[in-house]
């Protein structure tokens, strides 16, 4: 069983002309039943959520002009997407799928999310193609609700988890780990409980050498009872915003490091997409696909 959350309208379609590779939500689903990687019956659709689990993290003046469309013209740029009902039902569904994958990954092990891993969202604004905040909902939603004492965010897309590490500033519960481009967006940083900054070009070898002298001490201080895994791919050296210097197969060697110790360590995991921007979608599709196929490895 590999519980995968996913509905059709995580790739709905953005105006004509938009940059944001919309359309690897639509491919990557594909190819993981095709492969056979993923079953029919892997796939979940996610129900709108309990506005209560969001407003635990976000506040309600900025959900509720996210949800009536009156968020200002300044608002929306910062977001970077056109602003409509679709896209927020969308971002809420995404949210939902890791608030499920929460529960799937506390029966099962593992859990993904086909999109997600919004971590530009703050408590109060949108970033970058970021509305909500799904793992920090999620990990809220986990410690409200008393299934995780304390909750490990792993955070190794490129970019920092800016929005993240502000919600959870000073909070004990749940610790902010992101690995990133020193030199990428975003270019004021937050303050993550653990921030790493690459240097430009950083190669596999000395990216997985950072993450096996990190990672294990980290699960070995904080002994969290769960995790959230941000897998963006947007680390490989094709990648048009990316900056860094790793390979294909260093970005699975990635996956496989993080989902290994998850799984060796018996503690849960959920999943969520994050960033990939290589101009190739092949490259975009085989580098996520990679993340579930050594999850389907393990577990
Ligand atoms: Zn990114």
């Amino acid at each position: 069983m590999l519980p995968i959350a996913y509905h059709p309208i995580y790739k709905h379609p953005l105006p004509e002309g938009h940059r944001f590779p919309m359309i690897k939500y639509e491919l990557l689903p594909q190819q993981l039943l095709h492969e056979g990687t993923a079953i029919p019956t892997d796939f979940h659709e996610p129900c709108m959520p309990d506005m209560a689990n969001i407003l635990a993290v976000h506040d309600k003046t900025y959900v509720d002009e996210l949800l009536s469309l009156t968020l200002d013209a300044r608002a929306v740029r910062k977001i970077g997407f056109p602003l409509s009902a679709e896209l927020v039902e969308r971002e809420l569904r995404i949210t939902q799928g890791t608030i499920w994958g929460v529960h799937q990954a506390l029966q099962h092990g593992i859990a993904f999310n086909i999109a997600g891993g919004t971590h530009h969202a703050y408590s109060d604004r949108g970033e970058a193609f970021c509305l909500l905040n799904d793992q920090a909902i999620a990990a809220q939603y986990l410690i409200n609700n008393k299934l995780a004492k304390k909750v490990l965010i792993v955070d190794l897309d490129v970019h920092q988890g800016n929005g993240t590490a502000e919600i959870f500033t000073g909070n004990n519960d749940v610790f902010t780990f992101s690995m990133h481009g020193k030199t990428n967006y975003p270019f004021k940083k937050e303050l993550s409980d653990l921030d790493i900054a690459l240097p430009d070009n950083t190669t596999d070898e000395e990216y997985l050498f950072v993450l096996r002298e990190t990672l294990p001490k980290l699960m070995d201080e904080q002994k969290p009872d769960f995790i959230f895994y941000l897998s963006g791919v947007d680390i490989l050296a094709s990648d048009k915003l990316g900056k860094l210097g790793c390979s294909l197969n260093g970005c699975k060697e990635r996956d496989e490091f993080v989902l290994s110790l998850c799984h060796k360590l018996e503690i849960p995991v959920q999943c969520s997409m994050g960033g990939g921007y290589s101009p190739d979608i092949k490259i975009i599709i085989e580098a996520h696909a990679n993340t579930y196929r050594v999850a389907r490895g393990l577990y």
